[in-house]
């Protein structure tokens, strides 16, 4: 891991150095045919200065060369001004000498001169300190080792104005309030907005009460904790607050043509914990995405052989990608163009972005896309997979099960007369039983497992590496004690029983025919007087 990093901050330097080595040649460029235009008016020229001029803004600025970013921009509007058929009046020639004046005297620094400081990386290690404020009683303590098993480092305080001086010193990833409000009047909780101001905070209380939240809010407190806090949420948020990579790392697409500013950006979003791709070629894209699957494409909006905006029509006519968050980055500061660009559902980013400003854009906007697709993915009643998910699931997995020459079961469940569950007892009941389900499988099988909900009181189950009749065993067991578990109604206890039919894919490699031979065996099992597992055979095929 660390001399990972170090690698990566070593690429980092490597490039900055790279690009102010080159700028003097880039510049010399420009000025030359600068010199020509003025020669004579020609509007391929001034095209292409206009070009020139922008592309270097743009990378000057990402690269932390403000001072090339500002002179190239000035150069770039006084070009747009020109006509290409009359003589370049005299104000517009001095003022483009001035700035070109300015680019020539920046060539001539040494490269390291030419760097603004603070165009540095973050420093990766930062981000895991907590200050921990405790007023009254010690829960604190207890939480504070709780919360360093999750690799976080802790600073209690007792006093708001200890922890005030330490603000001071040392700013930390978040604050932890833990107070006592069951008494008090809500008001009372202004007296942290200033240690909020400075940090992400969030409470731990005793009053949940809605004047209480709501003054919280006012306050600029973000997360807000009944205690005793539920440890998992509460690190949840802090992992938020203290911008962590999320598990599993972001996958991130980038295309731009110039291979210095994709290796720029890819590096930048590789020091943050992300998973990076880049291609330079746009026409590779298609192949990129299928290969890599990734979460977030973050693309150039210039590029020679097709724009960003061409390219994301592109992306979006296969279905698959409809849901991929795109992002261009460019120096584009047109206001309409970004609007339009915005119309098409994606999203801008304008140059100069800071590293840390594209690490936060990037991840925000990658971590939305897989809370929907979460939502896409799974049943809301459950949380388990939907069918389609399953099927696809199912296809995959058997895919990857004959490559490696292992097997897999698959199991059909069904609860037995469950109408009458829902008629005797209510929709609400019926639901309460199917989640309790849910709740078992879960805890049951094995993390490899795929558990999905077919729909109404039926589940499919994908389990990999594992032969029918370990799969019945395992099954069995938690048809057993399914059996067993009390189900409360209002009209007292009741219990509940499924049926299942289970195959594996010695019988056949075929999604479909697996699927419909194991509904068969289930189809046996509720013949025979249900609350029973059935082996599918050959015959069910
Ligand atoms: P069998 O033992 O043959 O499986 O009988 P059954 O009554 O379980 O089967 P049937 O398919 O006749 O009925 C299933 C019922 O499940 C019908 C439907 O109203 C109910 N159902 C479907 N989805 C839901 C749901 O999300 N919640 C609840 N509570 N009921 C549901
Ligand atoms: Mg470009
Ligand atoms: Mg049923
Ligand atoms: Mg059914």
């Amino acid at each position: 891991m660390n001399s990972n990093v170090s690698d990566i901050q070593a690429r980092l330097e490597r490039l900055h150095q790279d690009y102010a080595r080159q700028l003097p040649d880039k510049i010399a460029v420009i000025d030359r045919l600068w010199q020509q235009l003025l020669t004579a008016p020609d509007a391929t020229i001034r095209q292409e200065l206009i070009r020139l001029c922008h592309t270097l803004a743009g990378s000057g600025a990402s690269y932390g060369f403000a001072q090339v970013t500002a002179a190239c921009r000035q150069i770039e509007q006084a070009l747009l001004n020109l006509d290409d058929r009359t003589e370049i009046p005299d104000a517009l020639s001095q003022q483009i000498n001035l700035h070109l004046n300015q680019l020539r005297e920046l060539s001539r620094q040494a490269p390291d001169k030419r760097m603004d400081p603070g165009a540095k990386a973050a420093d990766p290690s930062a981000g895991r300190l907590i200050y921990i404020l405790d007023e009254a009683d010690h829960y604190a303590h207890e939480l504070a080792g709780e919360i360093r098993n999750y690799g976080y480092t802790i600073e209690l305080f007792d006093e708001p104005r200890l922890l005030q001086q330490q603000l001071q010193q040392q700013l930390p990833a978040a604050i932890v309030l833990t107070c006592s409000l069951a008494e008090t009047d809500p008001t009372e909780l202004s007296r942290f907005a200033p240690l909020a101001q400075q940090a992400p905070t969030l409470l731990i209380t005793d009053n949940g009460d809605t004047a209480h939240r709501l003054q919280a809010v006012r306050s600029g407190i973000q997360a807000y904790f009944l205690k005793p806090a539920n440890i998992i949420d509460l690190i949840d948020t802090l992992d938020h607050f203290s911008h962590e990579e999320p598990h599993p790392p972001c996958r991130i697409l980038i295309v731009e043509d110039s291979q210095p500013a994709a290796e720029f950006y890819a590096a930048h979003l590789q020091q943050a914990g992300m998973e990076v791709q880049y291609i330079t070629d746009p026409m590779q894209i298609m192949e990129a995405i299928s290969g890599f699957s990734p979460e977030l494409i973050l693309m150039d909006l210039y590029m020679p052989r097709c724009s960003g905006k061409e390219l994301s029509e592109l992306v979006r006519q296969k279905e698959s990608n409809l849901a991929t968050p795109i992002v261009f980055l460019s120096a584009e500061s047109d206001l309409e163009k970004q609007l339009d660009v915005i119309q098409h559902g994606d999203d801008f980013l304008t140059k100069p972005i800071s590293a840390a400003h594209l690490v936060a854009a990037v991840r925000s906007r990658t971590r939305r896309f897989r809370e929907l697709r979460a939502l896409m993915l799974r049943d809301s009643l459950t949380g388990l997979y939907n069918h389609t998910t399953l099927f696809d699931l199912f296809h995959r997995e058997l895919q990857r099960a004959s490559r490696h020459g292992d097997m897999l079961s698959y199991v059909m469940l069904d609860i037995d007369r469950f109408k009458q569950v829902n008629d005797n007892y209510g929709h609400g009941i019926g639901d309460q039983v199917i989640q309790s389900l849910s709740r078992l499988l879960r805890q049951r099988l094995r993390g490899s497992d795929y558990i999905g909900r077919y729909g109404g009181e039926e589940f499919a189950i994908i389990m990999p590496n594992t032969p029918a009749e370990a799969a019945s065993e395992v099954i069995d067991t938690i048809r057993i004690d399914f059996a067993r578990l009390r189900q409360h109604t209002h009209d007292g206890e009741i219990y509940c029983t499924f049926s299942a039919g289970v195959i594996d894919s010695t019988l056949s490699d075929d999604a479909g025919n697996l699927a419909r031979a194991a509904d068969a065996a289930l189809y046996r099992a509720k013949q025979a007087g249900r609350n029973r597992l059935m082996l599918a055979d050959k015959t069910d095929l």
